[in-house]
This record gives C-alpha cells, structure tokens and sequence, in this order.
C-alpha cells in the first residue's frame, strides 16, 4: 500500500537544494513574487559550505566569513522576500512537461511550472591520510591549497 499524498497546488518554482545556487535562486524569484519552495535536505542543509570555516573569496566580507555564517545570511535573505524553506530530501522529480513534479522522502508529491535543480555535487578526495580531518580546516581542494592565504602556511 503506497501512503504517497499530492499538494493540488502548482507552484510557480520549486528549488531543491539549499547550497550558494539554491539560495541564489531562491532570493531571485523570490523577489519576483514567485513564492518558490526550496527543499533544503534533511542533513545538508545549508550545503558544502557548512562543512568549511573561513570563506576569504566571496565578495563583500572583506574580513573573510564563516561559510555557516555565510549560509545562515543567503538563508535569511531568501526568507526575507517569501522563500518557503522546507527540511525535507527530494526523492524523485518528474521533469519535461507544463507541469513538473517533486517528491520528497515523506512521500509528499509537489507540482510546478518550474524546477531548479540546485543539489550540488560531491568533490572527489584524493586519498591523503589526513585529508578526511583536514577537510574545511584549510583542504577542500587543490586549487585552495595553493592560493588561499590561510592554507599558504599548512604543510602539504
Ligand atoms: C570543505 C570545503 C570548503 C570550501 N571552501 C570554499 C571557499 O572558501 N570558497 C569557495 O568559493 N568555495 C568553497 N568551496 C566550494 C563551495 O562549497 C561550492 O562551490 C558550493 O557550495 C557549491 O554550491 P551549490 O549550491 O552548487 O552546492 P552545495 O553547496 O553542495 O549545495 C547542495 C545542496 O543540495 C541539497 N541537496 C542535495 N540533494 C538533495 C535532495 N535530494 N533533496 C534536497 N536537497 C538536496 C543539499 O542539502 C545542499 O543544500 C568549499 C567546498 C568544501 C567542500
């Protein structure tokens, strides 16, 4: 027996995933009054930059930000012009029509004229015996371990 449910509402965007693109997303249509719901995950939330302390490129922290720190903003300022932020994994989409359709793991199926898929990827480690504890304490990755100033003075 299938406990699957359908919200009959269509919405004009559904955003899965709550990373940088997502809440981007989110804040843009948002703010044209298409009230999308972006489905965040349930233990991700908030995406890879929860997982880093300092954020030193991205512009307008000139002091540098912690990602969480980073995250919680472009979460507020989503909310702030109507984003609908919902705890919840996408378990299935249903893509290419008029009208496109999501399911989360509670067996919820929503409808939308539009969907982003903002659910991110995932790096590839490189096999180095320290890297899992390292991780966001100044490894993430190749490029960051050459050029960011607080990475310049780790041993590689
Ligand atoms: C340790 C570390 C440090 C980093 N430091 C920096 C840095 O200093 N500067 C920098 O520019 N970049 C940094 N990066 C890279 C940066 O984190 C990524 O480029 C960025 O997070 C990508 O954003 P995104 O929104 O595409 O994806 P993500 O941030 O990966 O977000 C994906 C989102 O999708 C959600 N999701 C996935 N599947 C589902 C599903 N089925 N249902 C619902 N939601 C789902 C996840 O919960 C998450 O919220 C770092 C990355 C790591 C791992």
């Amino acid at each position: 027996m299938t406990r699957e449910t359908s919200t009959p509402e269509i919405r004009d965007v559904i955003i899965v995933g709550s990373g940088p693109a997502g809440y981007t997303a989110a804040v843009y249509a948002a703010r044209a009054n298409l009230r999308p719901i972006v489905f965040a995950g349930s233990v991700t939330a908030g995406g890879a930059l929860m997982n880093t302390t300092e954020v030193e490129n991205f512009p307008g922290f000139p002091e540098g930000v912690l990602g969480p720190q980073l995250m919680e903003n472009m979460q507020k300022q989503a909310e702030r012009f109507g984003a609908d932020v919902r705890y919840e994994d996408v378990v299935a989409v249903n893509l290419g029509g008029e009208i496109n359709t999501v399911t989360t793991d509670d067996d919820e199926t929503y409808s939308a004229r539009a969907v982003i898929l903002a659910n991110g990827s995932a790096y590839k480690e490189i096999g180095l015996p320290e890297e899992k504890r390292l991780s966001g304490r100044g490894v993430s990755c190749g490029k960051e371990m050459a050029t960011t100033p607080s990475s310049r003075s780790l041993p590689a």
